[in-house]
């Protein structure tokens, strides 16, 4: 009697070993998808506002310390309204995503590009001042123009971006706060002097 009390003490133990092990490989997991979760934009797969804000932030104080430039882009797609009107949400939302490959496939590794949220992207470049990233800017603005996006539905579709250019100069201590505001009234303007262009701020 003695051992078979053993032996069904051992098989409850070693079930309950396998359980706790498939409980923490779950945690394991869904701990993976909400650190995902917290940098990532679901729609594009770029990085998200918060996360390019705290990166952002963090390499402006990088900057300062080592009195290097910084600059950022502000991309915002052009009477993008329109072709959500005209041909719907899901082509609107491969338009969105086509942008998002371009930019991030049209800048270097060390640079950050994040969807700020609607058809609004940001990109960080740092050690970099304002000829080159003025440069950059227009380099991206072509890639957009030149490779609309190709639909089984509706053909070709031409996509143009407006942009706003600002560069931190080495040694001023700026945060994104004002970096943002800066880039969001020379993107305004790239878009009051008839879009497709990029205004520096
Ligand atoms: P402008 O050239 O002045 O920027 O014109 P616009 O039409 O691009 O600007 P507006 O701000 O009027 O419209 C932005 C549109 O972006 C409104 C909304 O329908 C669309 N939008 C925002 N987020 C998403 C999204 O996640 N998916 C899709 N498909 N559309 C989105
Ligand atoms: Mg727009
Ligand atoms: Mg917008």
């Amino acid at each position: 009697a003695f051992a078979v009390l053993s032996w069904r003490k051992n098989t409850v133990n070693i079930l309950l070993s396998r359980s706790l092990a498939q409980a923490n490989a779950a945690l394991a997991e869904k701990q993976v998808e909400l650190e995902r979760l917290a940098w990532h934009d679901g729609l594009t797969g770029l990085c998200n506002r918060t996360e390019f804000m705290r990166r952002a932030n963090q390499e402006l104080l990088r900057a300062l310390r080592h009195e290097h430039p910084t600059s950022f882009l502000l991309f915002d797609l052009d009477h993008f309204k329109q072709v959500n009107d005209h041909y719907g949400h899901p082509t609107g939302d491969a338009v969105l995503c086509h942008v998002a490959h371009l930019l991030a496939h049209g800048v270097r590794t060390t640079d950050l590009v994040a969807r700020l949220g609607g058809e609004e992207f940001i990109v960080l470049l740092p050690q970099t001042g304002l000829e080159a990233a003025l440069q950059c800017a227009e380099k991206l603005r072509l890639a957009v123009q030149n490779q609309p996006l190709d639909t089984e539905a509706h053909g070709l579709l031409p996509i143009t971006v407006s942009g706003g250019l600002v560069e931190v100069p080495p040694g001023v201590g700026a945060d994104m706060t004002a970096a943002y505001a800066a880039i969001d009234r020379a993107l305004y303007r790239a878009k009051s002097a008839g879009r497709n262009q990029v205004e520096v701020g």
